[in-house]
């Protein structure tokens, strides 16, 4: 019989963490890399009142006075996993972006567990962790509000008339969340629950169609795959040309994209970086369209 070196359970498992350390642990590099990509969006290194420009649109301005703290929280869980890898001798990823390389690392840890937990240091390794995933969490849900997900219908007991209240704070949907936290009583619902006004509100927030994605299945239930989203609002802002031939003539027809897209334009006014989708135009061209079917259906269609 062992102890768990980080809640001194007796474990059967022969390991240095019982299985409730260990699916905490899963739980936390589950979640650091949703809050550290949501949070790098905010960082502003040397500019701490950090003017969001016009893609702040949909958030709010609450997070400009705090967004100073966010780089050092960030900076900070980035440097624990570093040295956490380089213990575990694990390689260091190499990613586009540091959001990215924070996730690669996440993963590289999880798929790392049996090793941790036979590590002498496990104990601090979750304490670790853990300690982290509270940092940017708390951050994220103060800081980050995200889009306004409407007023907290929390009961909070009677008035003298013996009228019902309700809690009626402001709540927010934060992108990559499934949940809405709200600041003054703690009530946590699902972020599908405030779904509607939501996408009221975020309806004229535009981002790259992978982001889109993201949001749209986090909200709404009848879509449940980023990627395959994702491929779809990429076709609904192409230009499809087709040849056929007409009268003996080949001729190009030419099918102009669903979806209206922008570009950010760089200081010559060129058009740089990714097509920019709004999510209004991606919500109503899928109402149009279906839902994304989960499986290719094609044997049904040919024979029904
Ligand atoms: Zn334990
Ligand atoms: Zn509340």
């Amino acid at each position: 019989m062992t102890e768990c070196l980080h809640c001194g359970a007796p474990t059967s498992n022969g390991l240095g963490l019982c299985e409730t350390a260990q699916a905490a642990v899963l739980t936390y590099l589950e979640f650091l890399p949703i809050y550290y990509a949501n949070l790098a969006r905010w960082r502003r290194p040397g500019r701490p009142n950090g003017s969001l420009g016009t893609a702040g649109q949909w958030m709010l301005r609450r997070g400009e006075a705090e967004s100073g703290a966010i780089e050092p929280a960030l900076a900070r869980a980035s440097a624990t996993l570093h040295t956490w890898a380089e213990k575990l001798s694990l390689s260091i990823p190499e990613a586009a972006t540091e959001a990215d390389t924070f996730a690669a690392l996440c993963e590289r840890l999880e798929h790392a567990l049996p090793r941790i937990a036979a590590h002498e240091g496990a104990g601090r390794f979750v304490r670790d962790i853990a300690r982290h995933e509270h940092a940017l969490r708390n951050l994220t849900e103060t800081i980050v509000p995200g889009w306004y997900a409407g007023t907290c219908q929390q009961p909070a007991g009677r008035d003298m008339e013996g009228n019902h209240h309700v809690c009626g704070a402001n709540t927010y949907v934060v992108p990559g969340l499934t949940w809405v936290t709200c600041h003054r009583c703690g009530a946590t619902t699902h972020a599908s629950a405030h779904v509607d006004v939501v996408l009221t509100e975020a309806r004229d927030w535009t981002a790259p169609p992978r982001q889109i994605a993201e949001a749209v299945v986090v909200l709404v239930d009848t879509e449940h795959s980023v990627d395959r989203l994702y491929k779809r609002i990429s076709k609904w802002g192409e230009t499809r040309k087709r040849k056929v031939i007409r009268d003996g003539q080949e001729i190009t027809l030419t099918t102009p994209p669903k979806i209206p897209t922008t570009r950010r334009l760089d200081e010559d006014g060129d058009p740089i970086g990714p097509k920019l989708y709004r999510l209004g135009d991606v919500l109503d061209t899928l109402a149009t369209e279906g839902a994304t079917r989960l499986v290719q259906r094609t044997y049904h269609q040919r024979v029904g």
